[in-house]
């Protein structure tokens, strides 16, 4: 099975099993939007649970908020979002599709260089053991003049898209002749910014003053109540603020399912440090949030670090924790130095004083942030597509069966056991409710009676619960039930007086966390 047909499948399986739905499916859906079906939301809760314990509980110098989607207004002039949160796009006059202008431009470049790597490769076989690729590089006179021409063209867009001159990006895409893939066409409108925050109007007079904005990142919500948490917390830098939210995003391209959303969902913490001790914490956060990553036991070869070369404006460093999704290594979450860029500018447009008084060496400044940014909805995709496995299985009479099974960190599963009474008379049932009604107060259980065994196991396996409970004959003898394990298919025999006791062990978030 090729990456994308198991990808396709994924988002299948997701729908399925109530997972993930397509927002206003009935309408035919809203792009990008999707919505979260019962076994998708307790997943996610579980997810936001794991970071927020992960960040709060196990820092001492680490506090939550939950601040308003809307903001004041000023907050986005502040923070650089109303005049750089921009991407040039331009429409095909033909397809009628809208692309980044920046994007087609790069991927015009990147077929060039698909080109010089064929010379190279075809060089390379011509020549054998003797071949020095640096040589050839810097002296065939066709990849010369390949890369002539990309370094022409990326300085040209780099000086254009710095310079805002959209003119000039479109004179680019007409004389590089780049066609729309679709129509085939030149036929292009003029570059536009678009500012990829959504707004709306607040109150009931409508005029400028009261267009609000759909926050685009839950950060500012963060940088906007320092004072009020450093204040009412009595902290001490270096400390940091975490929390968990919704920002949105009018993104032009939006495709690959829910990696990328107009909607979506943050998980984002600000360590305030002092000035001249970011690079530090920098690396310390950097080091400590693999390590939460990789405590999930999904395989440490599917993470890298990527290290940014070009930097936002408001960072002095940073880079992004990728993973290794069925379309490739993609940024799961940002790891930035901010420096005192967001303080600082809240200060300007507010006019209130954001420094810190600093007992130690009695000095009042603005501190410096690094941000951990992960998106709650990406972490939900990796954590699927890492989990989603088709398996063949020999049955006892020689048959060969299929399974789907999500094998999901049991700590994170919807639900973490299923109680099902093997068959649905002779007292099994009341017995199995006896069990359900103790152990439904400390876990996410579920009592099923319908259909065979077999099938209710399947079911399970396909929302990736980690331990069926089945109660049978015996245990109306013996008070003891089985326990079958969803990833080894084995089954255990245990009083069901220790259920409680051994489910705890296995699926709790404690051993989660203390992995990290
Ligand atoms: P990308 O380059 O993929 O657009 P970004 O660099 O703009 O992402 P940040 O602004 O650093 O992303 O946001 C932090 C995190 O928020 C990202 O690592 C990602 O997990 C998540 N995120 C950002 N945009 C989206 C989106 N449109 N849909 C889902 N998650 C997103």
């Amino acid at each position: 099975m090729t990456q994308e047909e198991l990808f396709k499948k994924l988002i299948a399986h997701c729908k399925e099993y109530g997972f993930v739905f397509q927002s206003s499916e009935i309408y035919d859906g809203l792009s990008a939007v999707y919505d979260y079906g019962q076994n998708g939301v307790e997943l996610k809760n579980n997810i936001r649970r794991y970071w927020w314990e992960a960040m709060t509980r196990l820092n001492e110098n680490i506090v939550g908020i939950d601040a308003a989607i809307f903001m004041h207004p000023q907050t986005w002039v502040a923070s650089g979002h109303v005049g750089a949160f921009n991407d040039p796009l331009i429409d095909n006059k033909d397809s009628k599709k809208r692309y980044r202008a920046d994007v087609l431009i790069e991927d015009w470049m990147a077929k060039l260089e698909e080109k010089i790597n064929k010379e190279v490769d075809k060089a390379a076989k011509r020549f054998g053991e003797s071949f020095d690729e640096g040589m050839y590089r810097q002296t065939n006179p066709r990849v010369l003049e390949y890369q002539n021409k990309i370094n022409e063209v990326n300085s040209r867009m780099v000086q254009a898209l710095d310079a805002n001159d959209l003119a000039e990006v479109k004179k680019i895409i007409e004389d590089c002749e780049i066609a729309c893939p679709i129509s085939g066409t030149r036929n292009w409108t003029d570059v536009r910014q678009f500012n990829l925050m959504f707004d709306t109007k607040m109150g009931s007079v409508s005029d400028d003053a009261s267009t609000i904005y759909l926050r685009p990142e839950t950060a500012q919500g963060i940088f906007v109540n320092y004072l009020n948490v450093q204040k009412t917390g009595r902290m001490k830098l270096p400390f940091g603020i975490a929390q968990v939210g919704k920002a949105f995003r009018n993104e032009i391209v939006a495709r690959q399912f829910i990696f990328r959303m107009r909607e979506f969902e943050q998980m984002e913490m600000q360590f305030f440090v002092r000035p001249g001790e970011e690079m530090k914490w920098y690396e310390y956060w950097m080091e400590k949030r693999m390590r939460w990553h990789k405590a999930l036991g999904l395989g440490d070869q599917k993470y890298r670090f990527h290290k940014h070369e070009k930097l936002a404006h408001y960072a002095n460093a940073a880079s992004d924790i990728e993973f290794q999704f069925p379309f490739g290594f993609k940024e799961v979450e940002g790891i930035h130095s901010r420096t005192d860029f967001d303080l600082s500018n809240h200060q300007k447009h507010s006019g209130k004083k954001l420094q810190y008084f600093d007992p130690e060496n009695n000095e009042s400044y603005v501190p410096y942030v690094v941000e951990t940014s992960i998106g709650l909805d990406r972490t939900f995709l990796l954590i699927l597509s890492s989990a989603y496995n088709e398996e063949k299985i020999t049955k006892e009479d020689g048959t060969v069966d299929e399974r789907v099974v999500l094998k999901i960190p049991p700590a994170l599963a919807p639900v973490k056991l299923a109680v099902l009474p093997l068959v649905k008379k002779d007292g099994l049932p009341e017995k199995a409710r006896k069990i359900m009604d103790e152990l439904k107060f400390d876990f996410a259980c579920q009592y099923e009676e319908k259909d065979t065994i077999g099938k209710r196991y399947r079911r399970h396996d396909a929302i990736g619960t980690p331990f069926c409970i089945t109660i049978d004959h015996q245990s109306l003898e013996d008070d003891t039930v089985t326990i079958r394990y969803r990833d080894t298919m084995e089954q255990e025999r245990v009083p069901a007086s220790r259920l409680r006791e051994i489910m705890e062990e296995k699926v709790s978030m404690r051993k989660l966390l203390m992995n990290i």
